[in-house]
This record gives structure tokens, C-alpha cells and sequence, in this order.
């Protein structure tokens, strides 16, 4: 019998395909599982990254599915995007019928996989039936308030014309096309994410199933920070600037103050004076620069002293105000309190500009005649040159100047975000469209939800020029006010495609509903997501984003959790010779090479074999050898086994244990069961698991050569238990093998076969217990026991209890599989 792969998958692809083998319905006699790996972009072109998301995530899913989950594994498209416009600028073509290509052609590949997922179920952000309700959900925080426009500097790319988020931006520059990136004052529409920010961050400590250098990025991302809020007068002004500090400890040593160049307040106290230029001219320059470049520690501080001073509360100390570039409007105030003794950006700055440097606070056990303290210091100690809080340390003094300061009403104690509210405005075609009508009379109206979708229109020019493509139409741009009826003006932009996959999760569990979103119910059946998978690069905007969404419409009653995904695996890279797979480094392996030449199942067990699913995967041609080969060994085995089978079952030869290779083969195959079951379920350690099943294959082979002849019961116990074991990584061959030893079902609807426990503990043997170096007893006890269950398991024996019952032990020295030796006194 010839293992002819090829000929094999694409049967058997087929014929899953034609009887829907992985389509599921919600059933409330069992209890549900949702597996979902992050669905991809299109590009086309699937990749091995995708293989090993995909092929952990449909292990995963076969094998709860085996354990009597009833499994939902959903696969679509995050349609929307950047790409397929640059491929309609560049060659002339609608991103529509390119990324439905693109679509069709990555689900051949994924098809070839052999994954079990419900096609049935598939959707697409960039269809209508999708970004109706995308569309939908927006008006809903719009309807709230957690929608809004504002004007806003936003990073502009000159050459893609488009604002760019600050994670687009490298080093100053757009990561798509390297041009310098500048500022561009836009009317924005945002998400008031930050109304969300407290809970965001609260629950991250529920998040139990997640890894936690994930919930620390999400932490940081949103950044809380205790501190306060305080008001300095403006010298000969009756302004009055009020800035946010952690540090309110330090307050006795500011000695200047700087500002945002945005902040609305540096126009009032420059108009007409002699700075009024120089501020314009410094505004301009530091515009050109990013944000992120800007606030980085070892960026060159830019700073302008604008010709006014503010007094210092605390003190009543006149202090200069200067512009500084790395004060950020939409940080806290827009303004700070510069501790220079005490703040490594202040102290850079105060260099520069020569500016008083005052130390306030000294690490606790200093010693001033072993030298100068070394700035800037930015840890606690002991307050200094702060009149009445001298001498306090610095934890203690911020809570009483914070007491001062509420006390004598100039500020109070207050929490800050590093978090920014979600910038979702795109000047781009391909994306959803924003379903709101301006009005001259009624400013943003929403369309009516009767209207939905807006349409993306057709008749776009793709000129790569202008702020929004969709003001080339002239079918869209023109709409009357939903409220009066005057002609008004659609919104041109386009949503983030991050709002697209926001919620997408939610949609597969009623994915063809044309009157609602989802049905509550069926949500409720499946929600939430029981494991994620996807790469790390999505920990915090993707995750963040889609929590976002789910809390929102939990709180609106749509969605029937407030937590989307319960556990979440953050899969490794594929590298190749030490560095990812790339185009550029040329060290690309294409998986229709790799499927072409060994097959899906090679490939599907080379990756799930080669690491474990978290940690980095180093490819190797000869592991890829390696997996064929085994596959092929299980291959010879079994049809050598089949003319040994029995038609199960038939119990009285199953149970019967002949000889000691029959009881070794029943161990093994029990202690595999019980392994293969551990590893996967809890742990997903596919690589152990796998090595488990590779182990027993080889004893199945020492078996079918021993002198004392086949056991068919037992024989038919293997056969069976290795095809169901392999089924989830090798899901192809496995069906062939198990219609070809006479089944008339499927492999992937058998039930994981319960293990004999009786069985596993077979492996015994005897140690000896010492007492004080003395032969006292010999016990069975399982291979493998560790040191301390050793111990327990000596002194629980009743021949060694009369001699230790009124002794002190002093020392337990335990053998594992030898001895135990109590000394005792
Ligand atoms: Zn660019
Ligand atoms: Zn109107």
C-alpha cells in the first residue's frame, strides 16, 4: 500500500468539504468550545507564520472536539486595508475584485491545510453584510457620545497623503515608504476610549489565561499614574497655567516651567510681544518631528523661553517658562513643572539652557562628604530644601503637599492616563465608510439605521493624490440631512481597519443575521472566545481595541460577555537560519513547496512538532525529512497491523494480558493516552505530545516482532488509539488509514479514548527503605516518583511506622527508583 499523499488530502479534503464535517450549531447538550486564531489580511499569499497560527489553532480545535466539546473554529478575512489601495493606485485595478482574488486564492491554500474550519461561517470586513454592522456599532457610540470630531495635528505622510498612527512612524519617518513624516492639522473622528481606561485596565486582572507579558503591555499601554493637578500664576498676567505632575514631592525643586507648543496659552502670553515669532517659528520646527521621536529620553531637547515667568506656589519662587519639544498637548495639560534635579528629560533641558538645577531629594543613607550627589536622581530619599517637609521622606511628603495644596486651593490630587482617545479617521477608500452626513444647520448627522450600509461607491478615482479618494465621487459626496433634509455633505473618511476587527469574534457566532448584529442568544452560547491565538505584534492595539468593543457593547446589552477572549496564546515566529522568514534576508520557505513536496500533513506536524506553540521556531529541512519519515512509518505499521485486527470490539480478547510484552504494550498505550491528553489539554504542548506518540509507534513495532505472536485484541486497542492520538496533527492520513482498517465513520467524530489508570501505574518497582543506613523495608511504588512523594509514600509504610513514631527525623535522603534513608535520632 503506497502513502500517495497528494492523491490522499486532496480525497479527503474534498470529501470534508462536501459533507460540511467541521460545520457546527449552537447545542446546549453540550458544552461549547471556541477556538479562533487571528483572522489574516488577504495579502494572497499565505505564509509559514500562518501555518503555525493556523495548525496550532486546529489542533486545538480537533482535539476538544474529540473531547466531547461541541467545537466552534471560525476562519475570515480582515479585508480592509492599506494594500489592496496601493494595488489599485499602482495598477489601475478596484481593490474589490483584488482582494477578492486574493481571498479566493489564500482559501485554496488554507483548504490544502487540510483545517477544520466552518466555512459556512466565513466573513469578510470589506463586504456589505460585514460593515453594515460595523457601521451599526459606530453609530451606537455615536449615539453615546464616545464618537466625536476634533481637530487635531495628526502625523502626515506626504507621499502616501495619509495620516499615519504613531506606530506607523519610525524613527520620524512613514514605515511604508521611509518619507519624512510631517504635521497636518485634520478634523479627526476619535473613540472616547478613555472613558473605558479605568476598566480596561481593572480587568486586565481577570485575565487569567493570559501571558503576562501581555497584560503588562496592555498596563503600560494605558499607563495610570497618580499625581496632581496644580495651578502656577503667570508673573504680570492674570493667566494662570495649570500642569500635572507624579511628582509633587519634588515641587520645591522646579525651577522652570515647560509647555506644549500647541498649548493654547502660549498665544495669549506671546501676542505682540517680541517672542511672538520666534514662538511661531519654533512651532513649525517641532511639528516636522514625531511625537514618539520627540519623547523618547535621548532625543535633543528643543526649548524656546517665551519671555514670561510663573511663580512657583509652593515657594512663591519666579520660575522662567520656555516651549520644550518634549511636551506633548495631549499628555496630562499640556504643561509641566520641570524638576531638573529629579527628571532626566528636565535635567538634559536645564543643561542646555543653563537653567538652576536644586536637588531636593537625597537618597537616605547619603553622605554628603563622599561627594556630590549625582543627577539627575530619580529615586526616594529623604526631603531636602522643602521647607517644612524637610527631613520626610518623599513617599510620605507628596501625599501632605498634596494636602497643602488642596488645603490652600491650588490643586488637587488627581489620576492621569498615558492612554490616548482611538484616532479612527482613515483618508483612504478602502475601508468603512463613515455613515455620517454633515449638515450646515445640524453639523454631524448619523444616517438613519434604515439607510445602512453607506455604500462604499464604485466610481472613485485611485490618483494616490488629495486627502480622501471618496471625494472623488461624485455619487457619494452629496447626501441630505437625515434631520431637516437640506443638502449636506457625506464624511469622507474611512474607519481604521482596526474597528473592523474589533468585534469581528463576535459576528462568527451569527454570521449570516441580517437583522441584527448577532442574535444575543447564540452570542451567549459561544462567547467568549475559550482560546486566541495570534503573534505578539497584536498584543496591544488589536486586544485593547477589541476589549474596548466588547466592554461597550456589553454595557449596551449587544455582546454577553464584558471580556472577549479568555485565554490567549501568543505563538512564536518561524525563523530560518536565526532570523524571521523574509522576502528581503531571502530565507522565505513557501508552503506550497513544502505541501507540494511532502504534503499537508508533513508540514502541519514538522511545525507543531519542532517548538513549543509560545517560543520561536528555528525551521530545518531535515526536521520537515524527519516528519515524513514518521509519518511513513505509521503508515508501513498499520497496514502490517490490519490483517491482525478484530472487528470491535471484542472485549474478552481485548482485556486479556497474555505475557509480559503484551502488558508493556498496554502500559504504553495507556501511559500515551494519559500524556498525549495532559499535554494538549492543558498545557498545548504539541512537541512533547508528539514525541509521546513517536515513542509508542516504536514500541508497536519491537511488539509486532516478539516471539510470543500478536494479541489482536490489544493490536486493534493500538491501531486504534494511535490514529485518533495523530488525528488532530495528521488529520488526512489518519482518515485514510482508519476508513482503510474498515470504519465506516470518521476519525475526527471519534471520541478521545479514556485511559486505563490501573494500567499506567503498571510500571513498579521495588525500593528499599533505610533506617539510619539499615535495610528496615521494601515497597512497589511507580517508576518516576520524585524525591518528595518517595519520602511520603517510606514513612506512610506501616513496617517503617514503629521505628520513627517517637523519633525525630533529621535528614530524609530519597533515591528516586532506589532508596529511601531516614536518619533518625
Ligand atoms: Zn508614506
Ligand atoms: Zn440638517
Amino acid at each position: 500500500m503506497q502513502y500517495n499523499f497528494s492523491e490522499i488530502e486532496a480525497k479527503w479534503q474534498k470529501k470534508w468539504d462536501e459533507t460540511k464535517t467541521f460545520k457546527v450549531e449552537v447545542d446546549h447538550t453540550k458544552p461549547k468550545y471556541y477556538c479562533l486564531e487571528m483572522f489574516p489580511y488577504p495579502s494572497g499569499k499565505l505564509h509559514m507564520g500562518h501555518v503555525r497560527n493556523y495548525s496550532i489553532g486546529d489542533v486545538i480545535a480537533r482535539f476538544k472536539s474529540m473531547d466531547g466539546f461541541n467545537v466552534l473554529h471560525p476562519i475570515g478575512w480582515d479585508s480592509f486595508g492599506l494594500p489592496a489601495e496601493n494595488a489599485a493606485i499602482a495598477h489601475q485595478v478596484h481593490p474589490d475584485p483584488w482582494t477578492t482574488e486574493n481571498i479566493a486564492e489564500m482559501k485554496r491554500q488554507l483548504k490544502r491545510l487540510g483545517l477544520s474550519y466552518d466555512w459556512d461561517r466565513e466573513v469578510a470586513t470589506c463586504k456589505e453584510d460585514y460593515y453594515k454592522w460595523t457601521q451599526w456599532l459606530f453609530l451606537q457610540f455615536f449615539k453615546e457620545g464616545l464618537a466625536y470630531k476634533k481637530q487635531s495635528p495628526v502625523n502626515w505622510c506626504p507621499s502616501c497623503e495619509t495620516v499615519l498612527a504613531n506606530e506607523q512612524v519610525v524613527d520620524g519617518a512613514c514605515e511604508r515608504c521611509d518619507s519624512k513624516v510631517t504635521k497636518k492639522n485634520l478634523s479627526q473622528w476619535y473613540l472616547k476610549i478613555t472613558d473605558y481606561a479605568d476598566r480596561l485596565l481593572a480587568d486586565i486582572e481577570k485575565l487569567d489565561g493570559w501571558p503576562e507579558k501581555v497584560k503588562t503591555m496592555q498596563k503600560n499601554w494605558i499607563g495610570k499614574s497618580f499625581g496632581a493637578k496644580l495651578y502656577f500664576d503667570v508673573e504680570g498676567s492674570d493667566e494662570k497655567i495649570e500642569i500635572f505632575t507624579t511628582r509633587a514631592d519634588t515641587l520645591f525643586g522646579a525651577t522652570f516651567m515647560a509647555l506644549s507648543a500647541d498649548h493654547p496659552q502660549v498665544e495669549i502670553l506671546t501676542a505682540g510681544t517680541e517672542y511672538e515669532k520666534a514662538v511661531a517659528d519654533f512651532k513649525a520646527e517641532i511639528e516636522s518631528v514625531s511625537e514618539i521621536d520627540r519623547m523618547s529620553t535621548d532625543a535633543e531637547k528643543k526649548g524656546l523661553f517665551i519671555g514670561k515667568y510663573a511663580i512657583n506656589p509652593i515657594n512663591e519662587k519666579k520660575v522662567p517658562i520656555y516651549l520644550a519639544n518634549y511636551v506633548m498637548m495631549d499628555y496630562g495639560t499640556g504643561a509641566i513643572m520641570a524638576v531638573p534635579a529629579h527628571d532626566e528629560r528636565d535635567y538634559a533641558f536645564a543643561k542646555k539652557y543653563d537653567i538652576d538645577i536644586i536637588p531636593v531629594i537625597y537618597p537616605k543613607d547619603f553622605d554628603k562628604s563622599k561627594g556630590e550627589l549625582e543627577l539627575p536622581y530619580v529615586d526616594g530619599g529623604i526631603m531636602s530644601k522643602s521647607g517644612k517637609f524637610n527631613g520626610m521622606d518623599n513617599i510620605k511628603a507628596q501625599g501632605e503637599i498634596i494636602q497643602w495644596m488642596e488645603e490652600n486651593k491650588i490643586g488637587s490630587k488627581t489620576v492621569n492616563f498615558r492612554l490616548r482617545d482611538w484616532l479612527i479617521s482613515r483618508q483612504r477608500y478602502w475601508g468603512t465608510p463613515i455613515p455620517i452626513i454633515h449638515c450646515e444647520d445640524c453639523g454631524a448627522v448619523a444616517v438613519s439605521e434604515d439607510d445602512l450600509p453607506v455604500l462604499l461607491p464604485t466610481d472613485v478615482k485611485f490618483t494616490g493624490e488629495g486627502e480622501s479618494p471618496l471625494t472623488t465621487s461624485e455619487s457619494f459626496k452629496m447626501a441630505s440631512c437625515p434631520k431637516c433634509g437640506k443638502m449636506g455633505m457625506r464624511e469622507v473618511d474611512t474607519m481604521d481597519t482596526f474597528v473592523d476587527s474589533s468585534w469581528y469574534f463576535l459576528r462568527y457566532t451569527d454570521p449570516k443575521n441580517a437583522q441584527s448584529v448577532f442574535d444575543l442568544d447564540k452570542s451567549k452560547y459561544w462567547m467568549a472566545v475559550d482560546q486566541y491565538i495570534g503573534g505578539v505584534e497584536h498584543a496591544i492595539l488589536h486586544l485593547l481595541y477589541a476589549r474596548f468593543y466588547t466592554k461597550f457593547m456589553y454595557d449596551k446589552g449587544i455582546s454577553p460577555v464584558e471580556e472577549p477572549f479568555d485565554n490567549l496564546l501568543t505563538q512564536g515566529m518561524v525563523l530560518k537560519d536565526g532570523a524571521k522568514m523574509s522576502k528581503s534576508k531571502g530565507n522565505v520557505v513557501s508552503p506550497d513547496d513544502i505541501i507540494k513536496k511532502y504534503g499537508a500533513d508533513t508540514a502541519r506536524l514538522f511545525i507543531l512538532f519542532a517548538a513549543p506553540p509560545e517560543r520561536d521556531l528555528e525551521w530545518s529541512d531535515e526536521g520537515v525529512e524527519g516528519s515524513f519519515r514518521f509519518i511513513n512509518r505509521v503508515w508501513r505499521l498499520v497496514d502490517e497491523l490490519n490483517r491482525w485486527l478484530v472487528s470491535s470490539p471484542d472485549v474478552n480478547e481485548v482485556i486479556k494480558i497474555n505475557n509480559d510484552e503484551d502488558k508493556h504494550l498496554y502500559y504504553m498505550i495507556n501511559k500515551t493516552l494519559k500524556k498525549v491528553h495532559e499535554d494538549i489539554s492543558t498545557r498545548f504542548h504539541f512537541n512533547t505530545a508528539i514525541a509521546a506518540i513517536m515513542e509508542l509507534v516504536n514500541d508497536a513495532y519491537k511488539y509486532k516482532e516478539n516471539p510470543n505472536g500478536m494479541n489482536r485484541g490489544l493490536v486493534t486497542i493500538l491501531n486504534n488509539v494511535l490514529l485518533i492520538m495523530l488525528a488532530p496533527f495528521a488529520p488526512h492520513m489518519t482518515e485514510e488509514l482508519w476508513t482503510k482498517c474498515g470504519n465506516h465513520d470518521s476519525v475526527h467524530k471519534q471520541p478521545y479514548p479514556e485511559w486505563d489508570d490501573a494500567a499506567v501505574v503498571l510500571d513498579e518497582l521495588e525500593i528499599v527503605i533505610q533506617i539510619n543506613g539499615k535495610i528496615r523495608g521494601k515497597i512497589k511504588v511507580p517508576r518516576g516518583l520524585s524525591r518528595d512523594e518517595l519520602s511520603s509514600l517510606a514513612m506512610a509504610e506501616d513496617s517503617i511506622q514503629k521505628y520513627i513514631e517517637d523519633k525525630d527525623i533529621i535528614k530524609i535522603i530519597a533515591v528516586p527508583d532506589k532508596l529511601v534513608n531516614l536518619v533518625i535520632k
